[in-house]
Protein backbone atom coordinates (compact mmCIF):
# COMPACT_ATOMS: atom_id res chain seq x y z
CA UNK A 1 0.00 0.00 0.00
CA UNK A 2 1.17 3.47 -1.00
CA UNK A 3 1.88 6.29 1.81
CA UNK A 4 -0.93 8.26 2.73
CA UNK A 5 -0.67 12.01 1.21
CA UNK A 6 -0.22 13.56 4.76
CA UNK A 7 0.82 12.74 8.68
CA UNK A 8 -2.06 14.32 10.42
CA UNK A 9 -5.05 15.67 9.19
CA UNK A 10 -6.84 18.31 11.39
CA UNK A 11 -10.66 18.50 10.66
CA UNK A 12 -11.71 22.13 13.19
CA UNK A 13 -15.92 21.57 13.04
CA UNK A 14 -17.69 18.05 13.35
CA UNK A 15 -20.60 18.68 11.54
CA UNK A 16 -22.11 17.13 7.82
CA UNK A 17 -19.14 18.87 6.14
CA UNK A 18 -16.29 18.21 8.87
CA UNK A 19 -17.64 14.30 9.28
CA UNK A 20 -18.07 13.69 5.72
CA UNK A 21 -14.57 14.83 5.76
CA UNK A 22 -13.19 12.78 7.88
CA UNK A 23 -15.03 9.39 6.59
CA UNK A 24 -13.64 10.40 2.94
CA UNK A 25 -9.98 10.98 4.12
CA UNK A 26 -9.99 7.43 6.03
CA UNK A 27 -11.75 6.08 2.73
CA UNK A 28 -9.13 7.37 0.53
CA UNK A 29 -5.94 6.32 2.72
CA UNK A 30 -5.45 10.14 2.54
CA UNK A 31 -3.90 10.47 6.22
CA UNK A 32 -1.82 8.17 8.87
CA UNK A 33 -3.87 9.77 11.42
CA UNK A 34 -7.38 12.25 11.73
CA UNK A 35 -7.87 14.38 14.32
CA UNK A 36 -11.02 16.54 15.05
CA UNK A 37 -12.45 19.33 17.18
CA UNK A 38 -15.72 20.29 17.53
CA UNK A 39 -16.84 23.43 19.93
CA UNK A 40 -19.26 21.35 22.13
CA UNK A 41 -18.55 18.70 24.12
CA UNK A 42 -21.58 17.16 22.81
CA UNK A 43 -20.46 16.37 19.34
CA UNK A 44 -17.06 15.61 20.35
CA UNK A 45 -18.61 13.04 22.23
CA UNK A 46 -21.16 11.88 19.57
CA UNK A 47 -17.64 12.22 17.17
CA UNK A 48 -15.82 9.95 19.49
CA UNK A 49 -19.03 7.45 19.26
CA UNK A 50 -19.15 7.26 16.03
CA UNK A 51 -15.21 6.72 14.99
CA UNK A 52 -15.23 9.62 12.78
CA UNK A 53 -11.46 10.15 13.97
CA UNK A 54 -8.73 8.92 15.12
CA UNK A 55 -8.45 11.15 18.04
CA UNK A 56 -10.55 13.74 18.98
CA UNK A 57 -9.32 16.69 21.06
CA UNK A 58 -11.37 19.33 23.43
CA UNK A 59 -9.26 22.19 21.74
CA UNK A 60 -8.50 23.57 18.57
CA UNK A 61 -4.98 23.57 19.20
CA UNK A 62 -4.41 20.19 20.71
CA UNK A 63 -6.03 19.15 17.01
CA UNK A 64 -3.93 21.65 14.90
CA UNK A 65 -0.64 20.32 16.84
CA UNK A 66 1.48 18.56 14.55
CA UNK A 67 -0.94 18.73 11.38
CA UNK A 68 0.40 18.93 8.49
CA UNK A 69 -3.14 19.53 6.66
CA UNK A 70 -5.74 21.68 8.48
CA UNK A 71 -8.91 22.19 7.54
CA UNK A 72 -11.93 24.67 8.74
CA UNK A 73 -15.22 23.13 9.09
CA UNK A 74 -16.93 25.34 11.15
CA UNK A 75 -19.94 28.30 10.27
CA UNK A 76 -17.71 30.58 8.04
CA UNK A 77 -18.19 33.47 10.95
CA UNK A 78 -16.36 31.41 12.96
CA UNK A 79 -12.88 31.14 10.58
CA UNK A 80 -11.06 33.95 11.67
CA UNK A 81 -11.14 33.66 15.90
CA UNK A 82 -10.40 29.17 15.10
CA UNK A 83 -7.68 30.74 12.64
CA UNK A 84 -6.34 32.99 15.84
CA UNK A 85 -6.24 30.53 18.14
CA UNK A 86 -4.02 27.71 16.55
CA UNK A 87 -1.44 30.07 15.27
CA UNK A 88 0.84 29.96 16.96
CA UNK A 89 0.92 25.86 17.15
CA UNK A 90 1.10 25.60 13.26
CA UNK A 91 4.10 23.78 12.07
CA UNK A 92 6.36 24.93 9.04
CA UNK A 93 5.13 23.89 5.85
CA UNK A 94 1.46 22.63 6.81
CA UNK A 95 -1.46 23.52 4.48
CA UNK A 96 -4.11 25.50 5.83
CA UNK A 97 -7.48 25.17 4.05
CA UNK A 98 -10.93 25.89 4.44
CA UNK A 99 -14.63 24.14 3.47
CA UNK A 100 -16.31 27.56 3.62
CA UNK A 101 -18.87 28.88 1.01
CA UNK A 102 -17.39 32.36 0.83
CA UNK A 103 -13.85 33.33 -0.14
CA UNK A 104 -13.29 36.67 -0.26
CA UNK A 105 -14.19 36.98 3.80
CA UNK A 106 -12.43 33.53 4.59
CA UNK A 107 -8.68 35.74 3.08
CA UNK A 108 -9.84 38.91 4.87
CA UNK A 109 -10.19 37.03 8.74
CA UNK A 110 -8.01 33.91 7.91
CA UNK A 111 -5.21 35.00 6.17
CA UNK A 112 -3.72 37.62 8.60
CA UNK A 113 -3.56 34.44 11.78
CA UNK A 114 -1.49 32.66 8.75
CA UNK A 115 2.39 32.51 10.18
CA UNK A 116 4.82 32.91 7.73
CA UNK A 117 6.17 29.32 6.31
CA UNK A 118 2.41 28.08 6.58
CA UNK A 119 0.49 27.50 3.37
CA UNK A 120 -2.91 28.73 3.17
CA UNK A 121 -5.14 27.47 0.28
CA UNK A 122 -8.67 28.57 0.72
CA UNK A 123 -11.48 26.00 -0.92
CA UNK A 124 -15.16 25.11 -0.99
CA UNK A 125 -16.67 21.66 -2.08
CA UNK A 126 -19.02 22.03 -4.22
CA UNK A 127 -21.55 19.69 -1.99
CA UNK A 128 -23.69 19.00 0.58
CA UNK A 129 -26.99 18.52 2.05
CA UNK A 130 -29.44 20.21 3.80
CA UNK A 131 -28.69 17.95 7.26
CA UNK A 132 -26.15 19.15 10.05
CA UNK A 133 -24.13 17.56 12.61
CA UNK A 134 -22.05 14.61 13.04
CA UNK A 135 -24.37 11.77 11.70
CA UNK A 136 -25.11 14.02 8.72
CA UNK A 137 -21.75 12.78 7.72
CA UNK A 138 -21.04 10.54 4.75
CA UNK A 139 -17.88 9.24 2.88
CA UNK A 140 -19.66 9.81 -0.70
CA UNK A 141 -20.80 13.51 -0.47
CA UNK A 142 -17.91 14.67 -2.57
CA UNK A 143 -17.95 11.86 -5.23
CA UNK A 144 -18.47 12.98 -8.27
CA UNK A 145 -19.20 16.80 -6.83
CA UNK A 146 -16.41 19.89 -7.76
CA UNK A 147 -14.16 21.31 -5.06
CA UNK A 148 -13.38 24.82 -5.91
CA UNK A 149 -9.40 25.84 -4.81
CA UNK A 150 -8.91 29.78 -4.59
CA UNK A 151 -5.07 29.71 -4.03
CA UNK A 152 -3.58 33.62 -3.47
CA UNK A 153 -0.58 35.09 -5.35
CA UNK A 154 -2.52 34.71 -8.48
CA UNK A 155 -4.35 37.72 -9.02
CA UNK A 156 -7.65 38.74 -10.62
CA UNK A 157 -9.56 36.40 -12.57
CA UNK A 158 -8.98 32.69 -13.50
CA UNK A 159 -5.96 31.00 -11.11
CA UNK A 160 -5.28 28.01 -12.80
CA UNK A 161 -1.36 29.18 -13.48
CA UNK A 162 -0.60 29.22 -9.72
CA UNK A 163 -2.41 25.53 -9.20
CA UNK A 164 1.14 23.67 -9.81
CA UNK A 165 2.53 25.66 -6.89
CA UNK A 166 3.37 22.35 -4.75
CA UNK A 167 1.07 23.28 -1.70
CA UNK A 168 -1.67 24.11 -3.90
CA UNK A 169 -1.36 20.54 -6.45
CA UNK A 170 -0.81 18.77 -2.97
CA UNK A 171 -4.11 19.81 -1.65
CA UNK A 172 -5.36 19.31 -4.71
CA UNK A 173 -4.51 15.44 -4.76
CA UNK A 174 -6.14 15.34 -1.10
CA UNK A 175 -9.81 16.49 -2.72
CA UNK A 176 -9.52 14.60 -5.54
CA UNK A 177 -8.25 11.17 -3.57
CA UNK A 178 -11.72 12.40 -1.34
CA UNK A 179 -13.79 11.74 -4.57
CA UNK A 180 -14.11 15.55 -6.36
CA UNK A 181 -13.18 16.99 -8.90
CA UNK A 182 -10.92 19.83 -8.42
CA UNK A 183 -11.72 23.35 -10.06
CA UNK A 184 -9.80 26.78 -9.97
CA UNK A 185 -10.72 30.17 -9.21
CA UNK A 186 -9.98 33.85 -7.42
CA UNK A 187 -11.57 34.03 -4.63
CA UNK A 188 -13.95 37.32 -6.43
CA UNK A 189 -14.98 35.25 -8.80
CA UNK A 190 -15.79 32.68 -6.67
CA UNK A 191 -18.16 34.20 -4.54
CA UNK A 192 -19.97 36.20 -8.00
CA UNK A 193 -20.40 32.55 -9.09
CA UNK A 194 -21.49 30.95 -5.92
CA UNK A 195 -24.03 34.08 -5.11
CA UNK A 196 -25.83 33.36 -8.34
CA UNK A 197 -25.76 29.55 -8.17
CA UNK A 198 -26.62 28.43 -4.52
CA UNK A 199 -26.33 31.91 -2.14
CA UNK A 200 -29.58 33.82 -4.37
CA UNK A 201 -31.47 30.39 -4.52
CA UNK A 202 -31.22 29.62 -0.69
CA UNK A 203 -32.15 33.34 -0.35
CA UNK A 204 -34.76 32.74 -2.56
CA UNK A 205 -36.22 29.91 -0.92
CA UNK A 206 -36.14 31.18 2.87
CA UNK A 207 -38.39 34.22 1.74
CA UNK A 208 -40.45 32.04 0.00
CA UNK A 209 -41.38 29.35 2.54
CA UNK A 210 -41.45 32.75 5.27
CA UNK A 211 -44.01 34.07 2.58
CA UNK A 212 -46.17 31.13 2.75
CA UNK A 213 -46.22 30.72 6.31
CA UNK A 214 -47.17 34.35 6.82
CA UNK A 215 -49.95 34.27 4.69
CA UNK A 216 -52.89 34.22 6.94
CA UNK A 217 -55.49 33.58 4.33
CA UNK A 218 -54.00 29.65 3.51
CA UNK A 219 -54.14 27.47 6.32
CA UNK A 220 -50.80 26.29 7.20
CA UNK A 221 -52.20 22.49 6.47
CA UNK A 222 -53.37 23.62 3.15
CA UNK A 223 -49.83 24.68 2.50
CA UNK A 224 -48.34 21.90 3.49
CA UNK A 225 -51.12 19.25 1.67
CA UNK A 226 -50.63 20.82 -1.74
CA UNK A 227 -47.02 21.46 -1.10
CA UNK A 228 -45.84 18.64 -4.13
CA UNK A 229 -46.98 21.73 -6.24
CA UNK A 230 -43.47 22.97 -6.09
CA UNK A 231 -43.29 24.48 -3.12
CA UNK A 232 -41.84 20.91 -1.41
CA UNK A 233 -38.36 21.82 -3.55
CA UNK A 234 -38.04 25.15 -1.64
CA UNK A 235 -38.63 23.31 1.68
CA UNK A 236 -36.21 21.79 1.53
CA UNK A 237 -33.67 24.06 1.32
CA UNK A 238 -35.22 26.75 3.38
CA UNK A 239 -34.68 23.84 6.03
CA UNK A 240 -30.41 24.22 5.74
CA UNK A 241 -28.32 25.27 8.79
CA UNK A 242 -29.49 28.70 10.17
CA UNK A 243 -26.01 29.93 11.90
CA UNK A 244 -23.55 28.67 8.49
CA UNK A 245 -26.26 30.87 6.08
CA UNK A 246 -26.51 33.45 8.25
CA UNK A 247 -22.73 33.58 8.11
CA UNK A 248 -22.90 33.29 4.03
CA UNK A 249 -24.97 35.91 3.57
CA UNK A 250 -23.10 38.38 6.26
CA UNK A 251 -20.02 37.35 4.34
CA UNK A 252 -20.80 37.41 0.88
CA UNK A 253 -22.41 40.80 0.84
CA UNK A 254 -21.63 42.39 -1.93
CA UNK A 255 -22.15 39.64 -4.48
CA UNK A 256 -25.77 38.32 -2.98
CA UNK A 257 -27.14 42.35 -3.14
CA UNK A 258 -25.64 42.48 -6.72
CA UNK A 259 -27.64 39.29 -8.06
CA UNK A 260 -30.72 40.54 -6.01
CA UNK A 261 -30.47 43.48 -8.16
CA UNK A 262 -30.70 42.01 -11.06
CA UNK A 263 -32.64 39.38 -9.91
CA UNK A 264 -35.25 41.92 -8.49
CA UNK A 265 -34.79 43.72 -11.92
CA UNK A 266 -35.82 40.32 -14.02
CA UNK A 267 -38.76 39.43 -12.10
CA UNK A 268 -40.40 42.85 -12.70
CA UNK A 269 -40.04 41.84 -16.02
CA UNK A 270 -42.05 38.58 -15.47
CA UNK A 271 -44.38 40.50 -13.72
CA UNK A 272 -45.02 43.39 -16.63
CA UNK A 273 -45.56 39.73 -18.41
CA UNK A 274 -47.98 38.72 -16.59
CA UNK A 275 -49.78 41.95 -16.33
CA UNK A 276 -50.28 42.24 -20.10
CA UNK A 277 -50.74 38.75 -21.33
CA UNK A 278 -47.00 38.80 -22.77
CA UNK A 279 -47.54 35.12 -23.21
CA UNK A 280 -44.59 35.01 -25.60
CA UNK A 281 -42.31 36.62 -23.34
CA UNK A 282 -43.22 34.20 -20.62
CA UNK A 283 -42.75 30.90 -22.83
CA UNK A 284 -39.68 32.23 -24.40
CA UNK A 285 -38.15 32.45 -21.13
CA UNK A 286 -39.75 28.82 -20.13
CA UNK A 287 -37.86 27.41 -23.12
CA UNK A 288 -34.52 28.67 -22.00
CA UNK A 289 -34.63 27.56 -18.39
CA UNK A 290 -35.53 24.14 -19.31
CA UNK A 291 -32.96 23.75 -22.17
CA UNK A 292 -30.40 25.18 -18.93
CA UNK A 293 -31.67 22.11 -16.91
CA UNK A 294 -31.19 19.60 -19.71
CA UNK A 295 -27.47 21.20 -20.02
CA UNK A 296 -26.81 20.42 -15.95
CA UNK A 297 -28.07 16.72 -16.50
CA UNK A 298 -25.85 16.27 -19.36
CA UNK A 299 -23.03 17.54 -17.47
CA UNK A 300 -24.01 15.09 -14.48
CA UNK A 301 -24.48 17.45 -12.01
CA UNK A 302 -28.04 15.99 -11.34
CA UNK A 303 -30.40 13.10 -12.32
CA UNK A 304 -33.22 13.03 -14.84
CA UNK A 305 -35.26 10.45 -12.75
CA UNK A 306 -38.59 12.43 -11.97
CA UNK A 307 -38.82 14.31 -8.79
CA UNK A 308 -35.58 14.79 -9.04
CA UNK A 309 -34.47 11.58 -8.48
CA UNK A 310 -34.86 12.25 -4.50
CA UNK A 311 -37.22 9.42 -3.78
CA UNK A 312 -35.55 6.94 -6.78
CA UNK A 313 -32.14 7.25 -5.61
CA UNK A 314 -30.96 7.74 -2.32
CA UNK A 315 -27.57 6.21 -1.47
CA UNK A 316 -27.50 3.15 1.27
CA UNK A 317 -27.88 5.72 4.05
CA UNK A 318 -30.64 7.72 2.78
CA UNK A 319 -28.70 10.70 2.16
CA UNK A 320 -28.90 12.61 -0.98
CA UNK A 321 -26.32 15.00 -2.36
CA UNK A 322 -27.54 18.37 -2.88
CA UNK A 323 -24.48 20.60 -3.84
CA UNK A 324 -25.11 23.41 -1.76
P1 LIG B 1 -22.72 21.95 10.69
O1 LIG B 1 -23.17 20.59 10.31
O2 LIG B 1 -23.64 22.85 11.45
O3 LIG B 1 -21.37 21.79 11.54
C1 LIG B 1 -20.65 22.89 12.02
C2 LIG B 1 -19.54 22.42 12.95
O4 LIG B 1 -18.78 23.58 13.36
C3 LIG B 1 -20.02 21.76 14.22
O5 LIG B 1 -19.13 20.72 14.58
C4 LIG B 1 -19.93 22.88 15.25
O6 LIG B 1 -19.68 22.42 16.55
C5 LIG B 1 -18.73 23.65 14.78
N1 LIG B 1 -18.78 25.06 15.22
C6 LIG B 1 -19.86 25.87 15.20
N2 LIG B 1 -19.54 27.10 15.67
C7 LIG B 1 -18.23 27.03 16.00
C8 LIG B 1 -17.33 27.96 16.57
N3 LIG B 1 -17.72 29.22 16.86
N4 LIG B 1 -16.06 27.56 16.77
C9 LIG B 1 -15.68 26.31 16.49
N5 LIG B 1 -16.49 25.37 15.94
C10 LIG B 1 -17.76 25.74 15.72
O7 LIG B 1 -22.26 22.80 9.42
P2 LIG B 1 -21.76 22.28 7.98
O8 LIG B 1 -22.92 22.16 7.08
O9 LIG B 1 -20.83 21.14 8.18
O10 LIG B 1 -20.96 23.57 7.48
C11 LIG B 1 -19.62 23.78 7.84
C12 LIG B 1 -18.95 24.67 6.81
O11 LIG B 1 -19.09 24.06 5.53
C13 LIG B 1 -19.51 26.08 6.68
O12 LIG B 1 -18.45 26.99 6.61
C14 LIG B 1 -20.26 26.06 5.36
O13 LIG B 1 -20.24 27.33 4.73
C15 LIG B 1 -19.49 25.02 4.58
N6 LIG B 1 -20.27 24.28 3.55
C16 LIG B 1 -21.50 23.76 3.88
C17 LIG B 1 -22.23 23.07 2.92
C18 LIG B 1 -23.59 22.50 3.24
O14 LIG B 1 -24.35 22.17 2.34
N7 LIG B 1 -23.96 22.36 4.49
C19 LIG B 1 -21.67 22.87 1.64
C20 LIG B 1 -20.40 23.35 1.34
C21 LIG B 1 -19.71 24.06 2.32
P3 LIG B 1 -20.90 22.09 17.55
O15 LIG B 1 -21.66 20.97 16.93
O16 LIG B 1 -20.19 21.69 18.78
O17 LIG B 1 -21.69 23.35 17.68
Amino acid sequence: MSEPLFGRVAILGLGLLGASLARATRRGGLARQIAGYARSSETRARAAELGLCDVVCDTAKDAARNADLIVLCAPVGAFGALAETIAPVLKPGAIVTDVGSVKSAVVRDVGPFIPDGVHFVPGHPIAGTEQSGPDAGFAELFDGRWCILTPLGGGQGDASHIADRAEVATLAQFWRGCGSDVEFMDPHHHDLVLAITSHLPHLIAYNIVGTASDLEDVTQSDVIKYSAGGFRDFTRIAASDPTMWRDVFLNNREAVLEMLGRFTEDLSALQRAIRWGDGDALFTLFSRTRDIRRSIIDAGQDSAVPDFGRHAKPDAAGKTNTDD
